[in-house]
């Protein structure tokens, strides 16, 4: 058997895992990925939000992303039957990036794991984790290649990026039930022939089919959209009787009045992709000797497309306080890390929830706009949620509330 000493062992080469590793190479951490398939493959969640460039420019990765010329992000379009709620990222309160990109997963996050391979990070591809023992902080981890060889890696900390793998979660008995209601999705991509010229042609779109029933679209630079339906579970698996998700995924563009001539005959690119109750939650963020990161710890819903920037936010600020542990500093990860990440998660928390009652669609849609709450929400819709100046931020768990039923008795009085 082949053993490995490292100082910090990455699980998985997700956008979490090239964040955190690419941090820790940066600052001259001996650092190893290992990553279960071979790149590129492909994976869910292609809508990204301005706070990601933060990460990607801090973990010195945006020139190799900058190159690949995927499809830029300004803004993003709720659409309500004929209604329409148009976010410009660059008409925002808070201070940030004003854009970002929609990507095709596949690419991007090859890219990326190209891009810490080209600057010296040893990223094994096919080799999986299988087990992890730990001694105090230290821990040993069992690793199983493509040809059944099997390797331990000493490492002083772990970064779990493992996403939907959850590695240390199912190891260490660490999964909690989520507190959002199932929901689930399934999406595939099109060659978009009928794509039309300029903004409306490359704008996400978020199209509300019902309250709880939404389709993205996500066009690509490269000619081909991504579209998914999200809802209930039990919405989504009544869309076909005989779960065929080529049949479920048609039904769903039918119901949108929108979007039906533009994709309703357009054949998908690979068979639908469903993905069930997705929602994940953990007990703990992080351990002696661990920290879990992006998919692996939490994931809420895609409805404001959070997973990738908390997946980086949560590798990079997980690299950081690494790195200075390894340099002999006291770190309290309870408050630096955990207390942290799950003030942002608790503010998408609501936001999510708040989509699905409606009292954020009441927001959205409202005529006349109020242009003051407009630039609030659109900077958490950008992934600021750590700006306590914003009162969408701050008082994130009754605001919503209280102004969507202000502006609904309103309404009706
Ligand atoms: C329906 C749906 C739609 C979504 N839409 C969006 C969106 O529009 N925008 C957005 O930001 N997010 C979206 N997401 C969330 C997004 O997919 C994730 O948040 C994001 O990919 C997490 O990145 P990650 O680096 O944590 O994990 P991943 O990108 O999943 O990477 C984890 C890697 O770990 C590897 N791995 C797993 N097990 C092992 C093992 N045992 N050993 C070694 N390697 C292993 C995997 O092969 C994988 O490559 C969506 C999610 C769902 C369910």
């Amino acid at each position: 058997m082949t053993m490995e000493f490292v100082d910090v062992l990455v699980i998985g080469a997700g956008p979490s895992g090239c964040v955190s590793s690419s941090y820790l190479h940066n600052n001259g951490i001996k650092v190893k990925v290992v990553e279960k398939t071979r790149f590129p493959r492909l994976v869910v969640g292609e809508s990204l939000i301005p706070r990601v460039m933060d990460h990607f420019a801090e973990a010195g990765l945006l020139e190799a992303l900058d190159t690949m010329n995927f499809e830029k992000k300004l803004g993003a379009r709720f659409i309500r039957g004929k209604e329409i709620c148009l976010f410009d990222f660059s008409n925002k309160f808070s201070e940030g990036w004003d854009w970002t990109w929609q990507v095709p997963r596949a690419d991007f996050d090859n890219a990326m794991a190209q891009e810490i391979i080209r600057k010296g990070i040893d990223l094994e591809f096919e080799s999986e984790v299988t087990a992890v023992k730990f001694e105090g902080s230290d821990s040993i981890t069992t690793i199983k290649t493509k040809d059944g060889q099997i390797k331990e890696v000493h490492a002083k900390f772990i970064i779990d990026s493992s996403g939907y793998g959850r590695v240390l979660p199912r190891l260490l008995d660490l999964d909690a039930p989520s507190k959002l209601d199932p929901h689930s999705s399934i999406f595939a991509h099109v060659k978009d022939v009928n794509r039309p010229e300029g903004e409306e042609g490359t704008l996400i779109s978020f199209d509300i089919l019902e309250k709880e029933v939404w389709l993205w679209v996500i066009p690509f630079s490269n000619g081909n959209t991504s579209i998914g339906v999200v809802g209930s579970t039990a919405f989504v698996n009544a869309l076909s009787e005989t779960n065929n998700t080529t049949e479920a995924l048609k039904n769903a563009i039918q119901l949108s009045d929108f979007y039906i001539n533009r994709f309703g005959d357009v054949p998908f690119l690979f068979e639908p992709i469903k993905l069930e109750n997705y929602s994940r939650a953990v007990k703990q963020l992080y351990g002696d000797g661990f920290a879990l990161t992006g998919n692996s710890s939490e994931f809420l819903d895609p409805v404001f497309s959070s997973g990738v920037a908390f997946a980086t936010e949560s590798g990079m600020l997980s690299a950081k306080l690494i790195h200075r542990q390894l340099n002999g500093e006291q770190i309290d990860w309870e408050v630096e890390f955990s207390q942290y990440m799950k003030s942002g998660i608790a503010v998408f928390t609501t936001y999510v929830k708040e989509w699905y009652t409606g009292n954020l669609q009441t927001l959205f849609f409202h005529q006349p706009e109020n242009p003051d709450v407009k630039q609030k929400i659109c900077a958490v819709l950008a992934g600021y949620v750590w700006d306590q100046d914003n009162p969408f931020v701050k008082k994130h768990d009754n605001l919503i509330k209280n102004m969507a039923h202000l502006l609904n008795f309103e309404k009706t009085s």
